[in-house]
């Protein structure tokens, strides 16, 4: 009976707060507006009246996944009745499509009465395609091209994936994940960033929990791997808090990513490829060399990419699932690299190489001997947004020689060059059996941060051979 009269003063002293409040302000909001123009603006307008001049407003916007919110001036004239907008410029601040906040406004007049409005939803569309969408909880996936079945195959190895990812690696998805297909080269470029290179196939914008990449309806069998391989990026980045991938040897970011790319896990033909000739030549890449930026050569990054697998893979096997989980816990805490392997392995990272080529019917690589006091040092570093790929020639020529797109789109590209076209343009001869897999991922994936690139590595074929298909 008592907790009766206390609740209904407590809601008493609530209206006796709040209402004086507003009924005091004589600042007056008689519109409030968000208008998405992707791919130029995203414009925010009030329209605002008070007894006295108004002379102060900021604009307020909040990104979901960005901690801290940012506060914009519009413009505006101060006066008792005023419009002011702000127009957030895409090209100078790029935003992917997906990127969802809130919005809110703060006024002040001459007379020192102030205002807030409410904290205002919005999301950034791309409202030039006509989006199919299949989603769960954890992520939506949408494309436009290549109709039903195309859409849902590709959703249903994003699921497939991204089930076995979570599962493995004991990570919840604090929040839905968003996939953008664009099935057309143009189509991709006009929604991408303006400084993105012209080999760049795909982003993923993980602060967001955005990814978007080129499929084309033709290069299902890319997508196949590409989408998963994108997505456990992404679930990765949410695992590790914070720092994100960044924390991770870069050869764990796309181990993990190259590993789930299939359900069950299998190594891409390109990877084996170039894996079994470098175990056989005992020429594999030391894996410390590999925990940064991966080479600039396309057929050591491929090999990188391999190797990248066959260790995570090795680990697995050896260690168990719930040890590779708790292995990448143990870099949401930035230590030296070998104090973590340690921990959870018993080895330190060149330890565990040697384990992994010992594996591989190898003999351990020599390593210059150290104090054990001293771990290597290899404190977390960020890998940035640098892409893994070279900076090419620059010439015209060499710039567009370095852009394997899809043939069909190579009539849209500025200034082709005449090589790569005939290159790309050419279907293979396909003289032996059709391999299982396409994967232009091979290489050309520069992590969560980073680009998937369709260039220098096997992208060029693998175009031929879809569309020899
Ligand atoms: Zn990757």
């Amino acid at each position: 009976m008592k907790r009766i009269p206390i609740f209904i003063l407590t809601i008493l002293a609530l209206l006796a707060f709040i209402a004086p409040t507003h009924a005091q302000s004589p600042i007056n909001i008689t519109a409030n507006t968000f208008t998405n123009n992707f791919r130029q603006n995203l414009t925010f307008r009030l329209d605002a009246t008070s007894s006295a001049k108004i002379t102060d407003v900021a604009l307020f916007i909040q990104l979901d996944g960005i901690a801290s919110s940012s506060r914009w001036v519009p413009e505006f004239t101060a006066d008792s009745k005023i419009q002011a907008s702000y127009a957030w410029n895409l090209n100078q601040k790029y935003l992917p499509p997906g990127v969802t906040g809130k919005f809110w406004w703060t006024l002040e007049d001459s007379a020192g009465n102030k205002a807030q409005t409410d904290k205002e939803p919005f999301r950034v569309e791309d409202a030039s395609k006509k989006w199919s969408k299949l989603s769960t909880d954890q992520f939506a996936f949408y494309w436009y091209a290549g109709g039903d079945n195309f859409g849902k195959r590709l959703y249903d190895a994003a699921t497939a994936g991204l089930n076995a990812v979570t599962a493995d690696t004991n990570t919840r998805v604090p929040r839905q994940l968003q996939i953008f297909i664009y099935g057309n080269r143009q189509d991709f470029v006009n929604a991408m960033d303006p400084g993105m290179r012209d080999w760049t196939g795909g982003r993923a914008f993980s602060e967001y929990g955005i990814t978007l990449i080129h499929i084309e309806p033709n290069a299902l069998n890319f997508g196949l791997r590409a989408v998963p391989h994108e997505l456990a990026h992404l679930v990765l980045h949410q695992k590790l808090g914070d720092l994100g991938v960044s924390a991770l040897p870069h050869w764990m970011n796309e181990g993990l990513a190259t590993y789930y790319e299939t359900v069950p896990p299998t190594m891409d033909e390109d990877y084996a490829r170039a894996l079994k000739p470098a175990v056989q030549n005992d020429k594999l890449l030391p894996m410390r060399t590999i925990m940064g930026n991966f080479p600039t050569a396309s057929d050591q990054a491929i090999l990188a990419y391999a190797q990248s697998y066959s260790m995570t893979d090795f680990i697995v096997r050896k260690y168990s699932r719930a040890k590779y989980a708790a292995l990448l816990d143990g870099f949401k805490n930035p230590r030296y690299f070998d104090d973590i392997f340690r921990e959870v392995l018993g080895v330190d990272h060149d330890g565990l190489e040697n384990e992994w080529r010992k594996d591989l019917g190898l003999q351990p690589r020599a390593i210059a001997t150290r104090s054990t006091a001293q771990p290597t040092a290899f404190p977390t570093f960020s890998l940035s947004s640098d892409p893994v790929l070279p900076t090419r020639a620059p010439t015209t020529a060499g710039a567009q020689a370095a852009t394997p797109v899809p043939p069909t789109s190579v009539a849209q590209a500025a200034t082709p060059a005449p090589t790569t076209v005939a290159q790309v343009a050419t279907p293979a001869p396909a003289p032996t059996p059709k391999p299982a897999s396409n994967n232009p991922l091979a290489g050309i994936c520069g992590g969560l941060t980073g680009f998937i690139a369709l260039g220098l590595f096997g992208a060029m074929r693998a175009w031929s051979r879809f569309r020899g298909e």
